[in-house]
């Protein structure tokens, strides 16, 4: 299988995961009501597929834990899975309070919107949907 497209994707969750950090560095820690559910760290099939094109070691989230109860992967100092090794719902929820500090730095935001967008047209290339 040809992996360009996979680390493609890898190389631009590496240069997102630190612009998005430098939000949530500061507001997760606080949050009252963590979004991270065990439920979400739950692989799906084409996050599979995509871990597989890299040939990434994969260890999926594990399923007899309660779904609703904080995710595995969360630590005091947020998830401990590179981004790129996370299911990719993971990178796209953005809490209201995290959307909004964002659009306050309108060059950043606006370099996070692009690098999503590429992630999202080259994973839809990768497992043939586009
Ligand atoms: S992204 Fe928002 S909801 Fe999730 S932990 Fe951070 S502040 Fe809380
Ligand atoms: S970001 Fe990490 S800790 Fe949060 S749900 Fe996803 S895998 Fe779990």
């Amino acid at each position: 299988m040809d992996n360009t497209i996979g680390f493609e994707i890898k190389h631009l969750y590496e240069e997102l995961s630190p612009l998005i950090e430098r939000f949530t560095r500061k507001l997760c820690p606080e949050c009252r009501q963590p979004c991270c559910k065990q439920r979400f760290g739950i692989y799906e099939k084409e996050d599979i597929l995509f871990l597989n094109s890299i040939n990434a070691k994969i260890s999926d989230a594990n399923r007899r834990f309660d779904p609703d109860g904080k995710c595995q992967f969360l630590s005091s100092r947020g998830c401990i899975r590179p981004r790129w090794l996370r299911p990719y719902r993971c990178t796209w929820f953005f809490c209201t309070e995290l959307l909004e500090a964002m659009q306050t730095h309108s060059r950043q935001y606006r370099r996070i919107v692009d690098l999503l967008n590429r992630i999202k047209q080259l994973r839809m290339e990768l497992l043939g949907l586009k």
